[in-house]
């Protein structure tokens, strides 16, 4: 745990207890601050309140000696409009903070140059992180994984030197960070998401660009170029004197990575300066993943790490679960579980990574459903469609091979009998709903799940 200091012998309200918010409640405790505590859900009010915390419902407290509201970043601070909490804190001048910003403080006051890689974008946040703290545990570094990834950000060990954070932040933490100042800094692209939440895709995008105008002097911004947004605030760190790395996967850049043919090369002045391949790592799939393994790349050369044992850790990636999982294999057909992929744009870059699919998809659909993905349907073998959307999913499917399988354990036996039968050179069985899992099941990690328990119970499954 990180023992927040910067606020000992203050009073701070705390609003929202899932797990950050707890852990943002011990941590300033052990730092020495008195900390009251609330949320709107009394049970988890109880849970705050037998942990041995202060709690008081933050409508009836006296605000004139608090001196700051940490809120958890699924309350909201502006829209659709801003939580009662924060109309309170505004009311009576109080700043309002996340966990980040207290991590950042604590950070600033004790080991200021400590390695610490923030990771923002609208897709690829986790992968990223992952990745690179992947490559920096397989280089003997001690990385520390957390915020929107895993463990909340105060649970994990405090900065020191030699011991990085890597920590993913969504554009709701970076709205509760205003002093972000990571060494280094990643945002991978900005596409619309979440814009209930910040009104407009310009808001949006200048939540993300905070974590890269925040890096310190001396750090390193990583930037991925291929949206007007990015490329714009790119060229806007540069000009503010920022190291700037700039990655794509469309167009050659000069300096930083792009792809050369079914390489990806680090370039300097316009020449290429190292070049590798991507080719055996089967958790890397697809240009999407290039893109994330891209920024990676840079922000390990960034904290000092050579480009052979930055490549050779990369490789051995085992990905994310539920992102393009491989979960294994019988005889050739292997079993990919993307459960993440709750909408078409996110199956489609599964369906742009494999050839000979058999596609399981369905749930509880979104807006456009499957029709935005139809591009794809020569390649998909056969699709088994399950849940609420599978009459839809048919229609849109039309004379494309797909039966409606109903459920997940149906819709694989078949797909892997299918899969087994016919012969294609390279078959793979993919879940990747495109849909939300609400209809069958509580959310995408247990349908993921599911789908992996169902696949190791498989006679003659070997373990990807
Ligand atoms: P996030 O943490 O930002 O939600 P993840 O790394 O969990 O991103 O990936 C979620 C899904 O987003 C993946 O399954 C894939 O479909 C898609 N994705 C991953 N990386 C990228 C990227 N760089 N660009 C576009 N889409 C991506």
């Amino acid at each position: 745990m990180i023992a927040v200091t910067t606020f000992r012998g203050a009073s701070v309200a705390v609003f929202g207890l899932g797990g950050s918010g707890l852990a943002t409640c011990e941590a300033l405790r052990a730092g020495g601050a008195r900390v009251i505590a609330w949320d709107d859900n009394p049970a988890s009010v109880a849970k705050a309140e037998a942990a041995g915390h202060e709690v008081a419902d933050l409508r009836h407290i006296d605000w004139s000696g608090v001196a700051a509201l940490v809120l958890a970043p699924g309350v909201p601070l502006t829209h659709p409009a801003p939580h009662w909490s924060v109309g309170l804190a505004r009311a009576n001048g109080v700043e309002i903070l996340g966990d980040i910003e207290l991590f950042c403080r604590e950070r600033r006051a004790t080991v200021p140059r400590s390695p610490f890689v923030a990771i923002t974008g609208t897709n690829g946040k986790s992968t990223t992180t992952a990745l690179i703290t992947h490559i920096l545990a397989a280089c003997g570094r001690d990385p520390q994984m957390g915020g929107n990834i895993g463990t909340a950000i105060l649970s994990l060990q405090p900065p020191a030197a030699g011991r990085s954070h890597v920590v993913e932040c969504s554009s709701f933490q970076i709205d509760l960070t205003p002093s972000i100042d990571p060494l280094v800094g990643i945002c991978l692209n900005v596409t619309p998401d979440h814009l209930d939440r910040h009104g407009t895709l310009d808001l949006y995008a200048g939540v993300k660009e905070r974590l890269v105008a925040g890096v310190q002097p001396g750090g390193t911004a990583i930037l991925g170029i291929d949206d007007r947004h990015s490329q714009a605030m790119a060229d806007r760190a540069e000009r503010a004197g920022h190291q700037v790395v700039r990655i794509s996967i469309r167009n050659p850049v000069a300096d930083g990575l792009c792809l050369e043919g079914p390489d990806i090369v680090r370039t300097r002045a316009g020449a290429v300066v190292a070049r590798f391949s991507l080719g055996s790592a089967g958790a890397l799939r697809g240009t999407h993943n290039a893109q994330n393994a891209m920024a990676a790349y840079a922000a390990c050369e960034a904290l000092g790490l050579a480009h052979a044992d930055i490549v050779r850790a990369m490789l051995t990636f085992p990905g994310l679960a539920h992102r393009m999982e491989q979960v294994g294999r019988i005889g050739k057909v292997l079993f990919v579980n993307d459960s993440k992929a709750t909408n078409a744009d996110s199956t489609e870059k599964a369906l742009a990574a494999f050839s000979d699919i058999y596609w399981i998809a369905g749930g509880t659909p979104k807006e456009g459903g499957i029709a935005p993905l139809a591009r794809f349907f020569p390649r998909i073998r056969k699709t088994y469609l399950i849940g609420k959307s599978a009459a839809d999913f048919a229609v849109t499917l039309g004379s494309h091979p797909h039966v409606i399988a109903g459920t997940l354990d149906k819709a694989l036996a078949l797909a892997a009998a299918d899969a087994a039968a016919d012969g294609a050179a390279d078959p793979v069985v993919l879940l990747s709903p495109a849909c939300a899992s609400y209809d069958q099941f509580p959310n995408f990690e247990v349908r993921g799940k599911a789908f992996r328990d169902l696949v190791l119970a498989m006679p003659g499954i070997a373990k990807a």
